[in-house]
């Protein structure tokens, strides 16, 4: 039997405002070559400055797995000719990163924790882009020079589920971080995995195949299976040392299938050597105990969410999967008065089913704000349940106060005993039958009492108090 081990390098670019070695804006949206300047584009005697807000970012990371920030870390020059690379080298860090010996921890599927070591993260330029168009190629230099941090982690994983949860960890703990967008649909956070397997057991690393070109999720995993099988057959048929070689292959994603897209390099053919044109990158103590504060981040806040608000595990890992929904989330506890319970409820149920297209949570009219108030408004029971989702869909469309929607659609629950009483026994009165079968064992006629007492007060009654009154009327 097999077991199949998997290490996997990440590309995160940094949100940074401008590229890693000079001022372009990192924005590459913008007509094609415009974001650009003699030092991206390479032309000669332009110099590289390195971007200080790089270096914070990479410290934020760095402290956020645990590893060790250098206090001196080197730029190295990677050597090789593409067109999107107007240099013919890239700017990277090879032997001295700033960030090592990190480590992340996963949880697995049966609940128990695994630590993936995190070899290190390095600060390196990306290239420009390439634009095919027919029978002539273009190329565009906005992407030319913007700041990634590569994160390397060590062939720790030994299965595609462990490759996603370590993925997603990497992926929120950025996001909580604010140091990119991470976007994998957009390049912003690209994943290459590398796969190997060997006998069960055997301590040695076999060679390994590095596959790119997978930018979701779902498809790392196929990707993963379909390595792990093409390897494991070639083992099996006796062609394993012929038919697997250290290459590259790209998955591609409308055949389902990885091929091979060229040898793997050996870090002799990229003939790297120390980056002239930089000083080394020295992290200051000042640098260090500024940015080294970091947020809190995805595990400690769903710890504390358990604890502080007593929610269940489960509550407390969807709130916080993303950034900006633990963020609403908090922002609707500050409305004095909101339960926990409640808010969840609002914030993962009812919200979402009224959010389509390109709204969300972070774009939708109904804010955090507004959405604590309405929640603030069932638990004081100005509002039942079922008018605060009528309040809901009227504040998707119109951007008014809540007090006044409730007022103008006459949702404003009646707790008024006196008034209550009145309906229960108009519809007693009309239902004589109904009484009669009631008391005479059909229990289940209840609910058809509260459902005609609420219908008569236009769903305003408190349905605990309708539920009371009736309890002590029909006996
Ligand atoms: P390169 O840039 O040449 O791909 P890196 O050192 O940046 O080299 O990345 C190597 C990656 O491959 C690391 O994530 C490492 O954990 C992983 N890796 C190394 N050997 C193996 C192996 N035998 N099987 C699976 N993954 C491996
Ligand atoms: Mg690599
Ligand atoms: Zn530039």
């Amino acid at each position: 039997m097999f077991e199949v081990v998997i290490g996997l390098e990440v590309h995160v670019q940094l949100n940074t405002k401008s590229k890693l070695f000079c001022s372009c804006p990192t924005s590459f949206n913008h007509k094609q070559n415009t974001n650009t300047c003699p030092t991206c584009m390479a032309l000669p005697g332009a110099l590289p400055v390195l971007n200080k807000e790089v270096v914070h970012k990479s410290i934020m990371l760095g402290t956020a797995i645990d590893a060790t920030i250098n206090k001196v870390s080197i730029f190295d020059r990677k050597s090789y000719f593409y067109p999107d690379s107007p240099s013919a080298y890239q700017i990277t860090q090879l032997y001295t990163p700033i960030v090592e010996h990190g480590e992340l921890e996963i949880e697995l599927e049966d609940g128990t924790k695994k630590t993936i070591r995190v070899n290190r993260a390095h600060i390196e330029a990306d290239a420009g882009k390439n634009i095919h168009d027919g029978d002539i190629s273009k190329v565009d230099l906005n992407r030319a020079g913007t700041p990634l941090l590569e994160i390397v982690s060590e062939p720790d994983m030994s299965n595609e589920f462990e490759v996603i949860a370590y993925l997603k960890k990497l992926h929120s703990i950025i996001r909580y971080l604010d140091i990119g967008d991470a976007n994998m649909q957009e390049g912003s956070f690209r994943v290459d995995v590398n796969v190997s397997i060997r006998p069960k057991g055997d301590k040695k690393l076999y060679t390994r195949v590095e596959i790119k070109n997978i930018n979701s999720f779902k498809f790392i995993q196929k990707a993963i299976q379909l390595e792990v099988t093409r390897q494991s057959e070639a083992w099996e048929d006796g062609v394993y040392e012929q038919e697997i070689a250290q290459e590259t292959r790209l998955f591609d994603q409308v055949k389902v299938e990885t091929r091979s897209m060229r040898g793997k390099e050996e870090a002799a053919d990229y003939r790297y050597f120390p980056e002239p044109d930089l000083l080394k990158c020295v992290v200051t103590d000042a640098m260090m105990e500024k940015y080294s504060k970091i947020p809190e981040l995805p595990d400690a806040k769903r710890d504390r969410f358990v604890k502080e608000y007593k929610m269940s595990e489960y509550n407390a890992g969807v709130i916080t999967s993303s950034v900006e929904m633990a963020h609403f989330f908090e922002t609707m506890m500050s409305e004095q008065g909101v339960t926990a319970k409640t808010a969840i409820t609002w914030l993962t149920v009812e919200l979402p089913s009224r959010l389509s297209g390109e709204t969300n949570i972070t774009n939708s009219l109904v804010n955090a704000k507004k959405l604590g108030f309405l929640v603030k408004r069932i638990d004081d029971k100005t509002i039942s349940g079922k008018a605060a989702k009528e309040v809901l869909d009227y504040l998707m469309e119109n951007d008014v106060a809540i007090d006044s929607v409730i007022e103008k659609l006459g949702l404003k629950q009646v707790t008024d005993m006196g008034a209550i009483e009145a309906i229960c026994e108009e519809i007693i009165n009309a239902n004589p039958e109904k009484v009669a079968q009631y008391q005479g064992g059909k229990e289940k006629l209840f609910g058809f009492f509260v459902g005609q007492v609420m219908k008569a007060s236009k769903g305003s009654a408190s349905p605990q108090a309708v539920n009371e009154v009736l309890k002590a009327k029909l006996g």
